[in-house]
């Protein structure tokens, strides 16, 4: 009987003007921001579809659908946190999560640690229990030329009766 299960998810936003920049559920001053139906927070996205895929449930387009006018704006973290009550209903827990957003501006390094804890609050983990490193993508690509910005997470699920 498998005890763990691993998902991966992937997630990529135009940057435009007049949107507010939130990854991780935080704000960082910038003069662009990511365009999305939701907040479009990138990173949270990309945690969630890892999430989803580690129990092959889908992705969050089936979960949170763009043509639904009830996550116009919506905030991430309460859509994360929906997921997360998913996989717990199903008996998992996670184990950890490990991420890299790739930007090339602004500069993530300072925003880091309150990534982590809004996620980790989010998902009642401790703050070790997330990776999250940021890099640019060398001026190579629409990421590069500042277009976007994408991310790319790995969740570790582990069986919450295997606690017990
Ligand atoms: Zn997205």
């Amino acid at each position: 009987m498998t005890n763990i299960r691993i998902g991966n998810g992937y997630d990529i936003h135009r940057l435009v003007s007049d949107r507010a920049l939130i990854l991780g559920g935080v704000n960082i001053p910038h003069e662009l921001g990511l365009l999305g139906h939701s907040d479009a927070d990138v990173l949270t996205h990309a945690i969630m579809d890892a999430m989803l895929g580690a129990l092959s449930l889908g992705d969050i387009g089936h979960y949170f659908p763009p043509t639904d006018p009830q996550w116009a704006g919506a905030d991430s973290l309460v859509l994360l946190n929906q997921v997360h009550q998913l996989i717990c209903t199903q008996g998992w827990q996670i184990g950890n999560i490990d991420s890299v957003v790739v930007a090339e501006r602004p500069k993530l390094k300072l925003h880091i640690e309150k990534m982590r804890d809004k996620l980790a609050a989010v998902l009642q983990l401790q703050p070790n229990q997330i990776g999250i490193k940021a890099t640019t993508n060398e001026k190579l690509g629409p990421v590069g030329r500042e277009e976007g910005i994408c991310a790319y997470a790995v969740v570790l699920l582990v069986a919450a009766d295997s606690f017990k």
